[in-house]
């Protein structure tokens, strides 16, 4: 779990390095960003379907650009990806039944 947290907090450090906007515009810039990028992995996806190819690795690349927009923003509302996963882990688990839950528990940790 430590070289996950290094390796977290040297992306969040990398995306601040390569960060060109304007500060005064920063969070409409990322939200743009991240919904352009988003659309970015699905016009490459759409294209498999179009053109018979296989995109997976330009999908990936397009993954990568949502993953520093939304890093960028987490970080302007404080906050790391990791949070974002428990923090959606625990949206989610509110929706599992109690069985769900426990079996979940049981085969993680206690999480
Ligand atoms: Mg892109």
């Amino acid at each position: 779990m430590a070289d996950v947290k290094g390796v977290e907090s040297t992306y969040i450090d990398f995306t601040r390095k390569t960060a060109k906007y304007p500060k005064r515009r920063e969070k409409e810039y990322l939200m743009i960003g991240l919904m352009n990028e988003a659309g970015e992995v699905g016009g490459a996806y759409k294209k498999e379907i179009r053109d018979h190819v296989d995109n997976t690795d330009l999908i990936i690349d397009e993954m990568g650009d949502v993953l520093w927009y939304l890093t960028r923003l987490c970080d302007v509302y404080g906050l790391k990806i990791s949070d974002l996963m428990v923090n959606n882990i625990d949206k989610l688990f509110q929706r599992m039944t109690p069985e769900e839950a426990k079996q979940w528990r049981i085969e993680h940790g206690g999480y």
